[in-house]
């Protein structure tokens, strides 16, 4: 159920209600940024809504009829915008994160922050603990990897996103990133959602390999019911009949979910497709269809990558998106920052 209180309403009157709500046995959460205040009541409690509707201060009351409410567009109507110092995901710029898949040596951590920072990215992606299909697969460097990802993003005025896999990993990474993902193959590990609810750092939980779009955003309440609220969602494809990508990048999937929730989606063209001569356009495509970021697996020298070389960019080919990206952004009424760096490397 949503409560929105009138303008006026006093504070005293505000917490007279959201204590009535927690008396039926609703756990409350407030919404910031909207003129008046909305309260989310959740939880299992038994309430008359018109019960509700006579307190004084209330102006309406809404019963949420999806099974994710904090998540969802009545609770809160206007879109979720997370910041991280400078970096604004959610609002009018088109955020781009990249970065390769996995940190491997200090060189091809710093030479690929280069390269990304200088084509205009914000955000630097690699992942330090790693989610490898098979187990003797590269499993990635630890802190080690998280150390030497943090002090490339410093040292090129980037933020840092990293792969979290297990409740007992939160600490660790809380040190180095700034951005926690959660892959798709934990997009249902519920004791790990729970815990990054209570963290304060930026949640970005990919869609798992087959889950549908209700799945994916009763993922994101478990987090944003914790109480953190900083949680954006990433379409990095899905499995259908079709072999012939990786998997099937579902487009449809960042319309349909900037209208049924607020917050943030961005979009992974590298793990949808599984090549790199396919990135490009899907990165395009995803841009033109609303995307509010991307995040796109780079490498300096991706034919040696330790993971997923063959879906990692060349960084001229990172460029060159980039400049396109930087046409389609403002035909749909987006913008791309163009850093005087990038403006640099793109004419060289
Ligand atoms: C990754 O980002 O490198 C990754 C493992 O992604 P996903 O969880 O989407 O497979
Ligand atoms: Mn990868």
């Amino acid at each position: 159920m949503v409560v929105i209180m009138k303008e006026r309403a006093t504070e005293a009157q505000v917490q007279a209600v959201i204590a009535h709500l927690m008396d039926m046995g609703y756990d409350v959460h407030r919404s910031s940024g909207a003129n008046q205040a909305v309260l989310g009541a959740v939880g299992d409690g038994q309430a008359d809504t018109g019960l509700i509707e006579v307190q004084d201060g209330v102006d309406r009351v809404h019963r949420i009829s999806v099974p994710y409410k904090l998540a969802s567009r009545t609770f809160k109507p206007e879109n979720t915008v997370i910041t991280i110092d400078d970096v604004r995901i959610g609002g009018d710029e088109v955020i781009v994160m990249a970065g390769p898949c996995s940190a491997e040596t200090e060189e091809q951590v710093e030479a690929t922050a280069a390269a990304v920072k200088r084509a205009g990215a914000k955000i630097l992606r690699g992942g330090a603990f790693k989610p490898r299909s098979s187990p003797y697969s590269f499993q990635g460097l630890g802190e080690v990897g998280l150390r030497m990802l943090r002090s490339a993003a410093d040292r090129h005025g980037l933020k840092l996103i990293t792969e979290v896999m297990e409740a007992s990993q939160i600490e660790v990474i809380s040190q180095y990133a700034h951005i926690f993902q959660v892959g798709a193959r934990n997009m249902q590990n519920y004791s790990l959602l729970r815990e990054l609810g209570k963290t304060r750092l930026p949640v970005m939980i990919k869609r798992g390999l087959s889950a549908t779009v209700e799945e994916w955003l009763l993922s994101a309440e478990y987090v944003l019911a914790g109480g953190n609220m900083q949680v954006m969602l990433c379409e990095r494809g899905i499995r259908t009949f079709e072999s012939y990508m990786r998997n099937t990048f579902d487009i449809s999937a960042i319309p349909v979910v900037q209208q049924l929730s607020h917050l943030p989606v961005i979009a992974d063209p590298s793990h949808a497709t599984g090549r790199r001569d396919k990135v490009a356009p899907m990165a395009r495509a995803a841009v033109a269809a609303g995307a509010d970021g991307l995040i796109i697996e780079v490498h300096c020298d991706p034919d040696r990558a330790k993971s997923d070389g063959a879906q990692s960019m060349f960084p001229a080919q990172f460029e060159r998106l980039m400049a396109e990206l930087r046409i389609i952004a403002p035909a749909i009424g987006r913008s791309m920052c163009v850093e005087p760096v990038a403006r640099r490397g793109w004419n060289r």
